[in-house]
C-alpha cells in the first residue's frame, strides 16, 4: 500500500516535534524543509523554561505542559545533553491574589503528578532561593527544585536525530517557495531546488507563517509580538548563589553561564500597541541586537523594584525574536479552508512547553484524521468570524 506522503515546513521546536511523531506512524512518508538550519529560528532566541508551574499557560492545559517537561526529561535520561536541561529549580512570585491562587494550583498539580512543590510564606525560605529579592508587596513564591529550563535547539535536533532514525527525511538550507495546490487541495511544494509532491502539508513556520500561509490563500491572524532579551553581568561579575528560574507576573529571569537573562513577560504584550505587535519580517532580525531602549527601561523597572542590587549589573548583550502569537495567545492547530493543509502555529510564548504535545496530537490527527482535546480546542475556524482568513495582502489588526 503506498504511504501517505506528508511534508513539513520548518524545523524548529514545533516542526521538529511534528516530523519526528509523524515517523512514528510506520504508513507516513514524512519530510521536513528548513530553510536555515534546524533550531534555528525563534527557538535559538528562546529561554527556554518549561516549568512545572507559572502563568504562562493557562490550567486547562496542564497536560500540556506536563507532557512538555516529560518529554525533555525523558529525552535526558535516554542521552543526557539531549535536550540541555539546566535543573535551577523555578521560584514563581507572587504579587497579587490571583497569581497566588494561580500558582497554588499549579503546585498542587504539580504534587498530583508525583513532583515535590511548596508554597513559600516565611521570608527567609523564599530568600533562601533568591537572596537579592525584595519582599515588599509579595505575598507568597511557588517553590520547586524538579524543573528548570532546556536548551530547544539542541532539543529540535534530537527529534530531527530520531526522526531520521526511524526514515523520515530532512532537508536544511531547503526553503519552501511554493505550495502547489489542485482546485482547494495541497498537492506537493517546490523549494529553492526541487519539486515534491504530498498529500498533507504541515505548516509549523512560526512566525514566518504569515507569508507561508499566503502560498494557500490564507491570511492567518497572527502577530508577531517583540520577545527582548537583554543578559546582565551580575553585580561583581558572578553571583555568589545559584539564580534559579524567576517568575514574576510581568518578567521572567534565569541563569545563563555566569549572566542573568532577563525578558518581559509575552502575556504583557500589548497587540494593539505598534511598539509590542506588528507583522514584521522575521528574516531581517539579526543573531543579536536590534532591541528597543523601552524593554531594558521597562526591565529596569521592575528591577529597581523587586531586585534592586541586580541594578548594579552591567549589559552584557541583547537580542530580539519574534513571538507568533494569535488574538487569544493560544496556538492554532489542525485542518484549514485548505484540504491537506494543517497548522502547528502561533506558539507565541510557549511553543518549548507546547511542541511536543502539539506534535503527538498533529501526527495523530494527519495519521488517523483523530482530533485530540488540543486540537478540538485550538481551531482556526475559531477566529473565522473576527477575521477574514483569506489572503487579500492587507494586515489587518487585532480588536
Ligand atoms: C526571547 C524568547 C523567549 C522565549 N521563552 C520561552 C520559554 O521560556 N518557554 C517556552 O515554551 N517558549 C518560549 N518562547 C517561545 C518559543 O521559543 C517559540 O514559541 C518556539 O520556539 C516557536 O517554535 P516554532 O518551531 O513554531 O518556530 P521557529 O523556531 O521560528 O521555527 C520555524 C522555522 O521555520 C523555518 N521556515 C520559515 N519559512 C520557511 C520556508 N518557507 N521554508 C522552509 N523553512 C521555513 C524557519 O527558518 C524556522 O527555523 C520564547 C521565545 C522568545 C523569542
Amino acid at each position: 500500500m503506498a504511504k501517505l506522503k506528508v511534508g513539513v515546513i520548518g524545523g524548529g521546536i514545533v516542526g521538529a516535534s511534528v516530523g519526528y511523531n509523524l515517523s512514528l506512524y510506520d504508513f507516513v512518508d514524512v519530510s521536513l524543509f528548513e530553510k536555515d538550519q534546524i533550531g534555528s529560528g525563534t527557538t535559538a532566541k528562546s529561554a527556554g523554561t518549561v516549568c512545572l508551574f507559572d502563568d504562562s499557560l493557562p490550567h486547562e492545559f496542564w497536560e500540556v505542559r506536563l507532557y512538555g517537561f516529560q518529554t525533555y526529561t525523558n529525552m535526558e535520561k535516554e542521552e543526557r545533553g539531549s535536550a540541555g536541561f539546566h535543573n535551577t529549580g523555578t521560584l514563581v512570585v507572587c504579587t497579587d491574589e490571583k497569581v497566588e491562587k494561580y500558582t497554588r494550583t499549579g503546585i498542587a498539580l504539580a504534587k498530583a503528578a508525583g513532583y515535590e512543590a511548596e508554597y513559600l510564606t516565611d521570608p527567609d525560605e523564599i530568600r533562601k532561593h533568591f537572596p537579592d529579592i525584595n519582599l515588599e508587596g509579595v505575598l507568597g513564591a511557588g517553590w520547586t527544585g524538579e524543573d528548570g529550563y532546556f536548551d530547544p535547539t539542541v532539543a529540535a535536533n534530537t527529534f530531527v536525530k530520531k526522526m531520521k532514525a526511524n526514515g523520515g527525511k530532512v532537508y536544511q538550507y531547503t526553503k519552501v517557495e511554493k505550495i502547489n495546490m489542485k482546485g482547494n487541495r495541497v498537492t506537493g511544494l517546490e523549494t529553492n531546488n526541487s519539486s515534491f509532491d504530498f498529500d498533507v502539508i504541515v505548516d509549523a513556520s512560526g512566525p514566518w507563517t504569515r507569508y507561508v500561509s499566503r502560498m494557500v490563500g490564507l491570511e492567518l491572524p497572527i502577530w508577531h509580538t517583540k520577545a527582548e532579551v537583554f543578559f546582565l553581568v551580575p553585580p561583581n561579575k558572578k553571583l555568589d548563589y545559584q539564580f534559579p528560574t524567576l517568575k514574576y507576573p510581568r518578567f521572567y529571569a534565569r541563569p545563563e553561564g555566569d549572566n542573568i537573562f532577563i525578558c518581559k513577560a509575552h502575556l504583557t504584550m500589548d497587540l494593539t500597541d505598534p511598539m509590542h505587535a506588528g507583522v514584521w519580517d522575521p528574516d531581517a532580525l539579526t543573531p543579536t541586537g536590534g532591541t528597543d531602549e523601552y524593554f531594558f527601561e521597562f526591565l529596569m523597572e521592575e528591577l529597581e523594584h523587586h531586585a534592586p542590587r541586580l541594578l548594579n549589573s552591567g549589559l552584557a548583550f541583547s537580542w530580539l525574536g519574534y513571538r507568533a502569537e494569535p488574538p487569544d495567545f493560544l496556538p492554532i492547530l489542525g485542518d484549514t479552508p485548505v484540504e491537506g493543509y494543517v497548522l502547528a502555529v502561533g506558539c507565541g510564548g510557549n511553543g518549548v512547553i507546547e511542541a511536543p504535545a502539539i506534535g503527538r496530537d498533529i501526527a495523530l490527527f494527519v495519521a488517523y484524521g483523530e482530533k485530540s482535546v488540543l486540537l478540538k480546542r485550538l481551531p482556526l475556524s475559531r477566529f473565522e468570524k473576527q477575521f477574514d482568513l483569506k489572503a487579500v495582502g492587507v494586515v489587518q489588526t487585532p480588536q
